[in-house]
């Protein structure tokens, strides 16, 4: 971080902040460099573009349609467009929109030199004024409203950039769309502590092709869709069948990996074996699925990406926690939940404070 700020000025204030539990850094603030930021703030970061098309039957069928919305106000003679639809009248497409102006890139390079190279959409607000219809062309302008002071967040120390977007329909204001991203430096991890645990040794031989035995699963509740198992990951899915989670280890240079491959990404070696999964792991990332809805599966339910003890990540569902207490670093514990008869998957348990057994179940 320090080093990063040299760049920019070395007026640094040392400040304390918390990164979670019992961790905390030392993080330099440079008010000349907040200064410079700040300017950017009222600065535009698009003017006068218009709409690539106007409100239109088609995208709003399209949309209805992926999202699963039946309602009447959307379809017929006096259709409008679904709200929420709002930012996708003012996207570029492929191609992008021209004309832009610079001082949203400029600010985004400014933060890059400073050493916050990352980004992430945190979030995005929209406020709806009047209902567009097809035929309204659309004009709208975008500031930066806001860049924010230095935060430190789980992810990393970074700025909160904050853009609006006005919507016009001729002189009408239609609607505003506010997007957020954090620009930030990654915490650096620290490499693997532990050895991982001894590992098995076994390749599993020939196991059961799960994919065909689940033409038989119950037909009363669609069944949940089988994991595609192919030569490459049938190990780890045998593993599975037999509440082991196996991870693939190089056996040249001992590297983890997940999800399985025949060949290491970091040495080329052909040859594996596995080590079994101590079981603990943290909510690197998640979703939580609201829409659109699928078949044998009952929303809102969280989807996460597990960071494991031994440093591979996987996807599963995250339980045993109301969906909206469900968050980035939350400790969670593997599981193995039987679907049904033929279909057994990980899943994590929270292990947090906050969990709340039985608050929230997904079958
Ligand atoms: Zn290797």
């Amino acid at each position: 971080m320090r080093d990063a700020r040299c760049a920019v000025g070395d007026a640094d204030e040392g400040a304390t902040v918390s990164y979670g539990p019992g961790v905390s850094h030392e993080v330099a603030v440079d008010e000349e460099f907040e200064k410079r930021l700040k300017a950017y703030e009222g600065r535009p970061a698009a003017v006068a573009r218009a709409g690539k098309d106007p409100v239109n039957a088609p995208m709003i069928r399209h949309w209805c349609e992926a999202m699963g919305d039946t309602n009447p106000a959307y379809a017929g003679r006096d259709a409008i467009a679904p709200p929420t639809m709002l930012q996708v009248w003012t996207m570029g497409g492929l191609s992008g929109h021209t004309g832009r102006a610079h001082a949203y890139d400029e600010l985004l390079g400014l933060l890059d030199e400073a050493g916050y190279t990352s980004v992430v959409a945190t979030d995005c607000e929209q406020e709806y004024l009047r209902p567009l219809r097809p035929g309204d062309e659309i004009t709208f302008d975008s500031v930066i409203e806001s860049v924010s002071e230095q935060k430190t967040t789980k992810l990393g120390t970074g700025h909160f950039v904050t853009t609006r977007m006005d919507l016009r329909v001729g002189p009408d204001l239609a609607g505003t769309h506010r997007f957020r991203i954090l620009k930030y430096t990654p915490i650096r991890r620290t490499e693997r502590t532990e050895e991982p645990p001894q590992g098995r040794q076994q390749r599993p031989s020939q196991p059961e092709q799960e994919a065909k035995s689940s033409q038989s699963a119950p037909r009363h509740k669609p069944a949940r869709p089988r994991p595609v198992v192919n030569r490459d990951n049938a190990g780890f899915w045998e593993g599975v069948r037999r509440r082991r989670l196996l991870i693939q280890r190089c056996t040249d240079c001992g590297g983890l990996r997940h999800p399985w491959l025949p060949g290491c990404n970091a040495c080329g070696g052909m040859d594996w074996d596995t080590v079994e999964a101590g079981g603990e792991g943290t909510v690197y990332s998640y979703v939580v699925m609201h829409h659109p809805p699928f078949p044998a599966f009952d929303p809102p339910y969280a989807v996460g990406l597990i960071e494991l003890a031994e440093g591979v990540r996987m996807i599963g569902n995250v339980l045993g926690v109301p969906c909206d207490k469900v968050r980035i670093g939350l400790p969670v514990r593997l599981e193995f939940q039987e679907y049904d008869e033929e279909l057994v998957l990980p899943v994590w348990r929270a292990q947090d404070g906050t969990a709340q057994e039985g608050t929230y179940e997904h079958r």
